[in-house]
C-alpha cells in the first residue's frame, strides 16, 4: 500500500482554484472510494481526485492498493480530504462516494459505503476474473456476481450505473471509461467543472489530452441528464447487457487489436488451451482457433486490452 499526504502548504500560490470552494468538504473530511482491476486507471482516477482537493486547499490522503495490477488484479485507492485528516483509510460504511471501475469490484466495496447518504457510481463493465471460472468448457457458468444494477442501485442512497465502456467505445477508445467516470464523479462533488477539465489534462498523456476531455463530457452529461430525469437511468439500466458469466459455444469471435499489443507474452502463456502465439512481429496471434473455448481469460489478463471476445449473433461465428 502506498500512502501520500499533501497539506495546503505545499501548493503554489498561484494555483486556479480558491479554498471558498467546495464548501461541504470545509465542514468535515470527504472520502471518495475508487476501485476495479488492474490496467482500468483506478490510479488515474484516485490522483486525479487527490490533485483537485489539494488545489483547493485541503488537507489531503490518498493510498491505493495495486498488487497483481497487470494481471486482471483488485486495485483499489482511497481518498480523503478535509480540513484536517488524519487517517489514510476510509473506514467501512464512511465512503461518500464509491466508484467503482469494474461492476462486482464495486458490489465487493458496497459494505465502505455510507448507507444513509453515499453515492455510488459505477461501470456496468464486466471484468471477470480468472479464479471465478474455474470450469472452462464451452457453456460452462463462472462463479461471478451476477445482482443487477436495478437491485443494487435499490440498495444505495443515490446511485449510478453506467456502461461506461460502451461510451468509450463510442469515443473511439474503451480505455479512456475512466474519465468518462470521473465526468460522472464530478457531477456529485462540489468542485467546478473548469479544475476537472485543467487537472485531467495535466495527468493524461499529451496526444490523448482532447480525447480524455471528450470523455469527461461525456460522463459529466451522462449524470447531469440523470440527475435532471432519475427515470432515464431506470430505462437505460432495462437495455444493458447482462454478465458475461457463459461462454456460449460457437457464438463468439476472439478479436486482437494489433496496434495495443505490446506482445508482453501474458495471453500465450496464461491462455489454458494454448491457442495464442506471437507472431513475427511480437503481436498475439489466435494460432489454434478450433481449441479456443472462449474462456475470456486472455481478454482479462491483457493489461493493455488488445484482445477482446466478442459475443456474435447464434450461428453468426465464423470458425
Ligand atoms: S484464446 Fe483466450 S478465450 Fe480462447 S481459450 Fe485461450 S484464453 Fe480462452
Ligand atoms: S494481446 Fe495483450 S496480453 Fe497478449 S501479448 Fe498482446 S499485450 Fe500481451
Amino acid at each position: 500500500m502506498r500512502t501520500e499526504t499533501a497539506r495546503r502548504d505545499d501548493l503554489p500560490s498561484n494555483d486556479a482554484a480558491s479554498n471558498d470552494a467546495a464548501p461541504e468538504a470545509r465542514a468535515g473530511t470527504r472520502n471518495v472510494l475508487i476501485v476495479g482491476v488492474g490496467g482500468q486507471g483506478v490510479i488515474m482516477v484516485s490522483k486525479v481526485m487527490a490533485r483537485i482537493s489539494q488545489l483547493h486547499g485541503f488537507d489531503v490522503k490518498q493510498s491505493e492498493v495495486h498488487g497483481m495490477a497487470k494481471r486482471g488484479g483488485v486495485v483499489f485507492s482511497h481518498v480523503r480530504y478535509g480540513e484536517t485528516v488524519w487517517s489514510p483509510t476510509i473506514p467501512k460504511g464512511k465512503a461518500d462516494v464509491l466508484v467503482a471501475l469494474e461492476w462486482a469490484e464495486g458490489l465487493r466495496w458496497l459494505n465502505f459505503l455510507n448507507k444513509e447518504s453515499g453515492t455510488f457510481i459505477a461501470d456496468t463493465q464486466h471484468i471477470v476474473p480468472p479464479f471465478a471460472c474455474l470450469d472452462r468448457k464451452r457453456g460452462a457458468r463462472s462463479g461471478y456476481l451476477i445482482e443487477p444494477p436495478e437491485v443494487v442501485l435499490d440498495q444505495v442512497a443515490d446511485g449510478y450505473a453506467l456502461d461506461a465502456t460502451a461510451l468509450a467505445t463510442e469515443l473511439g477508445d474503451r480505455r479512456i471509461s475512466n474519465t468518462i467516470l470521473l465526468g460522472a464523479l464530478s457531477s456529485v462533488l462540489d468542485f467546478e467543472p473548469e479544475i476537472w477539465r485543467q487537472v485531467i489534462a495535466e495527468m493524461v498523456p499529451p496526444k490523448t489530452v482532447e480525447l480524455n476531455l471528450k470523455a469527461f463530457e461525456t460522463g459529466r452529461d451522462w449524470a447531469l441528464r440523470v440527475h435532471e430525469n432519475p427515470e432515464l437511468l431506470r430505462q437505460e439500466l432495462r437495455h444493458l447487457p447482462l454478465p458475461p458469466v457463459v461462454a456460449e459455444p460457437d457464438d463468439f469471435e476472439l478479436r486482437i487489436t494489433e496496434e495495443w499489443c505490446k506482445g508482453c507474452d501474458i495471453c500465450v502463456k496464461m491462455c489454458p488451451e494454448r491457442c495464442l502465439s506471437l507472431n513475427a512481429l511480437t503481436v498475439a496471434e489466435l494460432t489454434r482457433p478450433e481449441r479456443c473455448t472462449g474462456c475470456r481469460i486472455c481478454e482479462w489478463l491483457c493489461p493493455d486490452f488488445a484482445i477482446e471476445v466478442v459475443k456474435l449473433p447464434a450461428g453468426a461465428a465464423a470458425r
